[in-house]
């Protein structure tokens, strides 16, 4: 039988995971009981404790009740302002993502300093495709996303709470430091949806940049206009996942919505910022010709021929291990599609050694960057423009 303590426990947890419009509800009598308070139990007991009092506070939200207007500050409601999903916070309570709490009426990121994933990737592995070739990319992840993607590939940290994982604080220079010492060119945010510790991120990037060091983010586009515009500010490269062109899609697989996420992609090629997208084609759930037809058309349409396009492969995962891999000819039918529409650099991602992995020059046809899964194995770009007919190649290569 499951006792009292474990009942309140995994309540909290279906609450945390489920989390409704964007706002968790827990009965106020229990909440100082679920996040530690004098039990010291729920949510890993003192870590969670550290984690609260240690958070500094959010950018981008706003009070919903006043304190003056007869409200205390433990009664003020905030409403986050990063990213679609606009949550509205109770006292103690957390956003959808679970990484932002509101402590007596005032925003906290508990994921601040708090990587709980570090890796050193090769920066075709984002993929980013046009941008360094080769690069070594400094990559970090804290636990946390906006949105419920049935096919997460990373779930155990997106889907997960700041408390799941116990690290220690880890200052912006200090991940400077860990990239400079690794001889890594780029730092690159990613694994989990970086947007939810964008306050960290946007301070490691200031504090590259002033190294030399070029910072990356790879996102699902989710969040809001006046935080992606700071991000453009300091970033170097973004890359964005297009996941269907449907907003059912978007809502039943996801649990988010279509929309900001392509006002996120126009607003990225508006800006100096280096930009590619990817479209992980899932079978039956957004492989349609009708689907990919219409998102080709609105890339073409809205952002041009020039913005590299991964179609790239699903691997059953999470909460669709009842679908089966996507079958080569699906992404080589949304390549070719591409192709005949016009876009200049589409790719078929995740299947190693396949011929769309390679970029080619759009005039010639000739191979200008060979690969061999991540790895780059002849590099036929000079100066930005193809060796063989002079034509530029659009990206960054120095
Ligand atoms: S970032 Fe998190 S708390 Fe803020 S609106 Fe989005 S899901 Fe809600």
């Amino acid at each position: 039988m499951i006792s009292r303590r474990d009942f309140l426990i995994t309540l909290a947890r279906l609450a945390a995971t489920v989390g409704g419009a964007g706002m968790i509800l827990v009965d106020p009598d229990w909440q100082r009981f679920l996040l530690g308070g004098d039990s010291g139990l729920a949510f890993g007991g003192t870590y969670l404790d550290e984690l609260v009092s240690s958070a500094p506070k959010a950018r981008y939200w706003t009070p919903l009740t006043i304190k003056g207007d007869g409200y205390s500050p433990e009664e003020t409601i905030v409403r986050c302002l990063l990213c679609a999903n606009g949550c509205a916070i109770v006292n103690g309570q957390r956003g959808r993502c679970r990484t932002r709490m509101n402590v007596n009426g005032e925003l906290r990121s508990l994921v601040y300093g708090r990587p709980i994933s570090i890796h050193i990737d090769p920066i075709e592995k984002k993929p980013l495709y046009h941008y360094l070739p080769g690069a070594a990319a400094y990559s970090l992840a804290t636990a946390g996303c906006p949105l419920r993607c049935k096919f997460c590939q990373n779930w155990e940290i997106s889907q997960a709470s700041p408390e799941d994982h116990q690290v220690s604080f880890t200052p912006p220079a200090k991940i400077v430091d860990g990239a400079h010492a690794n001889k890594a060119p780029v730092i690159a945010f990613t694994y989990n949806e970086p947007t939810v510790f964008t306050e960290y991120l946007t301070d490691i990037s200031r504090d590259a940049k002033k190294q030399g060091i070029r910072s990356v983010l790879i996102s699902c586009g989710f969040m809001n206009e006046a935080p992606l515009a700071e991000m453009c500010r300091v970033l170097d490269a973004i890359k964005i996942d297009l996941k269907g062109y449907s907003e059912d899609f978007y809502r039943t697989a996801c649990g988010a919505e279509l929309r900001p996420v392509l006002r996120s992609i126009k607003q990225i090629a508006k800006s100096r910022v280096h930009l590619e997208i990817v479209n992980l084609v899932v079978p039956t759930l957004n492989d349609s010709d009708k689907m990919l037809q219409e998102l080709i058309n609105w890339i073409l349409g809205e952002v041009g021929p020039d913005v590299p396009v991964h179609f790239t492969r699903f691997h059953p995962d999470y909460q669709l291990l009842n679908l089966p891999p996507t079958p080569v000819a699906t992404l080589e039918r949304a390549y070719n599609m591409a192709i005949s529409k016009g876009m200049h650099y589409p790719y078929v991602g995740n299947v190693p050694g396949h011929p769309g992995n390679h970029t080619y020059c759009p005039n010639c046809k000739k191979i200008v960057i060979e690969r061999q899964g991540f790895f780059i194995t002849a590099m036929n770009i000079k100066d930005g423009y193809c060796k063989f007919c002079r034509r530029k190649i659009a990206g960054v290569w120095t």
